[in-house]
């Protein structure tokens, strides 16, 4: 197998508090009071700081070197000033951060204080993802959202006077009471706010958020009644894609679209699989083996592990909750149903010279499969997703598994 390069690292920590929990929230977050926020903060030091003789017992290729960080969550920016100075100093200690590493942090519009704002640009924070969901104010508050349109457009004002000019939004397609003619405003409004980056999610049903419990249920008392069937969100998903392309935000990844130039560097590692260490609750990471004394023997492998979602037993210095030693056919999995997220495609060849002919060739007959299905396209050198197959993603994924043991199968 081709070696990989071990120069950098991204990193990423998660933050899980929230000031209240959104209706369609799948995340591990929630209220906590702040006297948690600072053990918290002491306990993801205590992992940067563990990181590097963790890696060394485990032979793991752990580079100092870091070009993007992600603050994630949960809300980041509700950590008090002090706390988020700490990590980045720690941070700064422990790993050798790129002068020009992409920084982000998630933030919930209305929830940044000046002096926070002021922190995370003297921390040298430049990037900032801003939670919307939608510019219908409505639709935000019926779905736990506690800001409107104005403070958002305020926000996106405050971020830039402060430095932070590279700003994303999400949206979600699908919230409930949301209409063909309430998406078109969120998107026009976030086209003429000039952002750089926008991710648009469609709304998903599962039993780990109240909403999508509620669905599953046929509630109504967090308007499940009210959320748009999937035709409809399969079709404001189609309309954003055109209307952000309209206004100079093109298709990158099946959720995200940016100005040329400015993709998410972070989150471009998890579908290029380059290495990445998540810290903190429910965080995951990706690392690769390093390499031992006969290299002609060496097989690459990589590393995943999760942390675990329960903040108490993180609190009390749980170590990764799942950790495994992916096989070469399980990468090559991962390989497929990553990269294809990529509007770029996958790569044929460079798949063949990182995991051989043979273990591809199985792949490329789900290809030729699904592309007569419709769900993919290839001229022989790159394959990827058409429109339907992005609507149809996880269907198309679930295809590439199991490739060695010929369970894959799909019907059209
Ligand atoms: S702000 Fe984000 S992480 Fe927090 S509850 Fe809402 S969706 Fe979930």
């Amino acid at each position: 197998m081709a070696a990989f390069v071990h120069d950098a690292l991204g990193l990423y920590l998660s933050i899980p508090f929230c000031r209240s929990k959104c209706t369609y929230c799948n995340f591990a977050s929630g209220v906590y009071p702040a006297s948690e926020h600072a053990r918290y903060v002491d306990r993801l030091i205590e992992d940067m700081q563990a990181t590097g003789a963790r890696a060394e017992r485990m032979n793991i290729a752990l580079p100092r070197r870091v070009d993007t960080v992600y603050l994630g969550g949960g809300t980041p920016s509700l950590l008090a000033p002090e706390l988020l100075q700490r990590l980045f100093v720690a941070m700064r200690s422990h790993f050798h951060l790129d002068p020009d590493a992409e920084i982000t942090v998630e933030c919930a519009p209305g929830q940044l204080a000046d002096e926070t704002l002021a922190t995370l640009a003297a921390s040298g924070v430049n990037r900032v993802s801003l939670g919307v969901q939608s510019f219908i104010d409505r639709e935000a508050a019926s779905s736990g959202r506690l800001h409107s349109r104005a403070v958002v457009l305020h926000d996106i004002q405050r971020l830039r006077a402060a430095g932070i000019a590279n700003l994303n939004l999400d949206l979600i397609a699908g919230l409930p009471g949301q209409t063909f003619a309430s998406w078109q405003e969120s998107l026009a409004v976030l086209a003429g706010s000039g952002v750089l980056h926008a991710s648009v999610y469609m709304l998903e049903v599962d039993q780990d958020s109240r909403l999508g419990r509620e669905m599953l249920a046929h509630g109504a008392r967090y308007h499940a009644d009210l959320v748009p069937s999937d035709d409809a969100i399969a079709q404001m998903y189609s309309m954003a894609i055109e209307a952000l392309r309209q206004a100079g935000l093109e298709q990158y990844e099946i959720s995200n679209f940016c100005r040329p130039g400015f993709h998410s560097r972070h989150n471009l590692r998890y579908w290029q699989r380059r290495p990445y260490l998540g810290l903190g609750l429910d965080a995951s990471s990706m690392l690769r083996d390093a390499p031992g004394p006969d290299f002609r023997t060496w097989e690459e492998s990589v590393l995943r592990s999760t942390t675990t979602d329960d903040l108490k037993a993180y609190l009390a210095g749980a170590e990764p909750v799942e950790t495994t030693w992916l096989t070469p056919a399980r990468q090559h999995e991962e390989a497929w149903f990553l990269g294809l997220r990529l509007n770029a495609g996958v790569d044929v060849a460079a798949m063949e010279r990182e995991f051989g002919p043979a273990i591809v060739a199985p792949a490329l007959k789900v290809v030729d499969r699904l592309a007569e299905a419709g769900l993919l396209t290839s001229d022989g050198k790159t394959v990827r997703l058409t429109a339907q197959g992005q609507l149809l993603s996880n269907d198309v994924f679930q295809e590439f598994l199991g490739l060695k043991a010929g369970l894959a199968g799909f019907k059209g």
